[in-house]
């Protein structure tokens, strides 16, 4: 089984979040993980916007905490903003109610500095448990992907991963991307050629239906 895909049983094992958006048209969806983070996301921001791009970004609280104004840069270019948890918390290490207050107060930073509470939630690590995910179920839509771009993997090439990318890409995916310190560099490299490769076939992108 690759490791670049997630393995196909899982989204029949939690069918009720959202491991895809619509395929009927040449769309996909792209979401940025961990921000927001200077230097990182505005980057981001300023590539898709060159290209006419919209994404998904799931912020951590702390780092809305550290950068208010670049948070309202992405939610003011159009973006849409989900919910990371507010100390990028691991659903394996944490007690259900912990997990829950830490998902509530990142709710409280976005409100403070957006004007709004976020629909959509992404457990860091791409894991939390039933429990967790049964407290949240009534306030939030637990999105998680069926692309992951690596970007995190400094040791893997650039040409690789844009490789592995581009020849996973169909209509309706989810790709993840991750706007932080440890990942900017490969980021950089690889997003530019992956958002140039998605207009190259054709896509546009789709946000996340609420
Ligand atoms: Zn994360």
């Amino acid at each position: 089984m690759s490791v670049y895909q997630i393995p196909f049983l899982l989204p029949f094992l939690y069918p009720n979040r959202i491991w895809k958006g619509p395929a009927l048209e040449q769309k996909i969806s792209l979401t940025f993980d961990d921000g927001p983070v200077l230097g990182t996301t505005d980057w981001v921001v300023e590539e898709l916007a060159k290209r006419g791009m919209k994404a998904t970004f799931f912020m951590v609280g702390d780092n809305v905490c550290k950068h208010p104004a670049l948070a309202q840069t992405v939610a003011a270019a159009g973006h849409q903003i989900g919910n990371h948890t507010y100390h990028h918390l691991s659903g394996w290490k944490t007690a259900i109610q912990a997990y829950l207050e830490d998902v509530a107060a990142c709710d409280v930073i976005l409100a403070n500095t957006l004007g709004e509470v976020p629909q959509f939630f992404r457990p860091p690590y791409g894991w939390m448990s039933s429990g967790q995910a049964k407290g949240l179920a009534a306030a939030k839509k637990i999105v998680m992907w069926n692309l992951l771009s690596y970007d995190f993997h400094s040791n893997l090439s650039s040409e690789k991963l844009i490789r592995v990318c581009t020849s996973r890409t169909a209509p309706g995916m989810i790709i993840v991307f991750h706007d932080q310190q440890k990942t900017k560099e490969q980021l950089k490299r690889i997003l530019p050629c992956y958002l140039d490769f998605l207009i190259g076939e054709g896509y546009t992108t789709q946000l996340l239906e609420g």
